[in-house]
């Protein structure tokens, strides 16, 4: 077994490393296509020449995206994001590509392997869902119609970014928010205090102010974010959708999207939410009086519970029912710790060591990189990169820096993420967990031979499945014991935990019922391309959510995720319900014994997306999956 190589990242001049590195594999990729285009009929050496051109890509973007939204220079930064669309541009230019097309759907797949024709059939289907196979007039409009979409989309996501609200408030209505929420809101010379609709200051505000009106106030502006200026833009955008999907002989976009998914059928998609609907209900009912009767001990004229009251009364009875206070549970979790705690658990789950590797040369300090080895032989190697910095991407999430090829190339990821330095929320802990199952699920999968296979490259409404399961880690007393401690020293007690847990899932019914709103909002309004998309939004809330709607709020208009992921915002809860199935799988009293992790690994994570992802799960579970432990977590309530 030949030890593939890590990527040699400079110590200094990352602009000319970046420029050459990003010239070069982009070179590779008009040398393979070229050679397809001219190359012999050899079915084999096709794919191969395909594999390397696709992996070549891949890089090139990979890279790109990485200094993009990572590298501390912003002129880096700006270099990075222009070789990102350069790639971006160039597959484009490959998807399109006639020539190439014909080469492929011309080889006779009867004479590769099973792995080889998965690869061929998914790359052919590839090009005719970008139209490659169409006549020329056809083909020129489906290119308008895609630029047109990501220019439609990408205002529909500024408008939503750009448009920040903001209320005053008397300062008696920062009573019951953190300190350090007072702390940066000072009193302005009106005697007033300012509060925005950014997330910083809504999610606090939403959960502590004690102040009704001053929340109902701020709901209101925050649902009314982007209106009205996204009322035609959204129109546009599921036009354009429609009008894509039916040139490429689809019967609307949601059969366009579902094709490549678990889902398969767009038809598919209403019956799934229908299902988590009716198998929320009955929690979901009880969450809701349950609210109900505690707001009304504070308003009994309150006849319903929406918006306003929701997080509010929510965490009132978790703290009130569970007695967790959130600055004790933070004691016990110190940054370094924690790294290291996870890095422990997830090397004994996957029999694998992490081996710092000091001399990286990554872009910043903060970057712990460490390399992926089992019994001597290198699997991948991970950067950590865990802390806030300027211009730096502000969410958590997995980046790929290199695709893993079989014997060629090595795979390596980046988890971007921005915790604090010193002691952590517990639900850091959990993005930790979740955003690490995207990043070993990137190294396992990183042993493939086809660039198409490797890492994860399942269907995206299974992509979160593994890392929704790697939670289920950071909830357990047995696991948090092993590194999470007091100053000193003291564990953490497996009671508390137990109390954390059950608040954290108090009100889960409630918020499937929410999830399912926003499902059959993103599925309807791109089946439907409604008229009136208000009017839709009002008679969906109805039929799915257990909360009440605002009056006078216009909440799609800042619904971001109608952008990004289409008439597909179901996979969060359908990767949900498989991931309590695999977890099932385990043994809660024993969540690192061996057997079942090795299993899940070798045959769930390591097979990337050589498989059909029920497929995957289905070796790993020795059945198809199911919704009995999705239900039986629901009811446990
Ligand atoms: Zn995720």
């Amino acid at each position: 077994m030949t030890n593939r190589e890590a990527l040699q990242l400079p110590d200094s001049d990352w602009h000319g490393w970046l420029r050459e590195r990003s010239g070069s594999l982009l070179e590779e990729v008009r040398r393979h296509a070229a050679a397809i285009r001219s190359g012999g009929t050899d079915p084999e050496a096709v794919l191969e020449m395909w594999n390397d051109l696709s992996s070549a890509l891949r890089s090139a973007s990979a890279i790109a995206s990485v200094l993009a939204n990572v590298h501390p220079d912003e002129a880096v930064r700006t270099a990075a994001e222009e070789a990102e669309q350069e790639a971006s541009r160039l597959e484009t230019e490959v998807g399109l590509d006639r020539e190439l097309y014909d080469v492929l759907a011309a080889v006779d797949g009867g004479r590769l392997d099973e792995d080889a024709r998965r690869v061929l059939e998914l790359s052919l289907r590839d090009f005719r869902r970008a139209g490659v196979d169409r006549d020329e007039q056809v083909r020129t409009r489906l290119r308008e119609l895609a630029e047109r979409e990501t220019d439609v989309g990408q205002r529909f996501a500024r408008n939503i970014r750009d448009d920040v609200r903001s209320i005053r408030v008397h300062p008696d209505a920062l009573a019951g928010l953190p300190e350090d929420f007072r702390e940066s809101h000072p009193v302005g010379e009106d005697g007033l205090v300012e509060v925005t609709t950014e997330y910083p200051d809504y999610v606090p505000f939403m959960t502590f102010c004690r102040d009704r009106q001053a929340r109902a106030r701020l709901v209101a502006e925050f649902l009314n974010r982007a209106y009205p200026a996204n009322e035609p833009v959204l129109a546009e955008l599921l036009e354009l959708r429609r009008e894509h999907a039916q040139l490429l002989g689809y019967h609307g976009w949601p059969a366009f999207d579902a094709e490549t998914k678990m889902i398969g059928k767009g038809a598919a998609i209403p019956e799934f939410v229908d299902r988590i609907a009716e198998a929320a209900a009955d929690r979901a009912g009880r969450d809701v009086a349950a609210l109900l009767e505690r707001l009304q001990q504070d308003h009994p004229e309150v006849t319903g519970v929406d918006g306003v009251d929701r997080a509010f009364y929510t965490e009132a009875l978790r703290r009130e029912r569970f007695e967790v206070d959130s600055s004790e549970v933070r004691r016990y979790f110190d940054f370094t710790a924690v790294r290291q705690g996870l890095l422990d658990i997830t090397g004994r789950l996957f029999d694998v060591e992490y081996l710092q590797v000091a001399d990286a040369g990554t872009w910043h300090a903060d970057v712990a990189s460490y390399d992926v080895v089992r019994r001597g032989e290198r699997l991948g190697r991970i950067h950590l990169d865990l802390h806030p910095r300027t211009g730096k991407y502000g969410h958590a999430a997995m980046f790929e820096l290199a695709p893993g090829i079989a014997g060629r190339r090595l795979p390596e990821g980046v988890l971007v993420c921005n915790f604090s330095r010193g002691l952590m929320e517990h639900a850091h802990v959990v993005t930790l967990f979740h955003e690490f199952g995207h990043l070993v699920h990137h190294v396992l999968a990183g042993g493939q031979r086809w660039s198409r296979f490797s890492g994860v490259a399942t269907e995206w409404d299974f992509v979160e499945a593994p890392s929704q399961m790697l939670e289920e880690w950071a909830w357990h007393a047995d696991v948090l014991q092993t590194f999470a401690a007091d100053s000193e020293g003291r564990s953490i007690p497996a009671a508390l935990v137990e109390r954390m847990r059950r608040a954290n899932e108090f009100g889960v019914g409630a918020y499937a019922r929410t999830q399912m709103f926003y499902a059959a909002l993103s599925y309807t309004l791109h089946r439907d391309v409604p008229g009136d998309i208000a009017a839709t939004m009002r008679e969906l809330q109805a039929s799915y959510d257990v909360f009440g709607y605002v009056p006078d709020t216009h909440f799609y208009a800042s619904f971001g995720h109608l952008n990004g992921y289409g008439s597909g915002y179901y996979t969060y809860m359908w990767s949900l319900v498989i991931a309590k199935d695999l977890f099932s799988a385990f043994d809660p009293a024993d969540l690192l014994a061996p057997g079942v992790a090795h299993r899940y690994r070798d045959r769930v994570l390591a097979r990337g997306g050589s498989r059909d992802a029920g497929d995957l799960v289905a070796d790993f579970l020795g059945r198809p999956y199911e919704f009995g432990a999705f239900q039986r977590w629901l009811d446990r309530g």
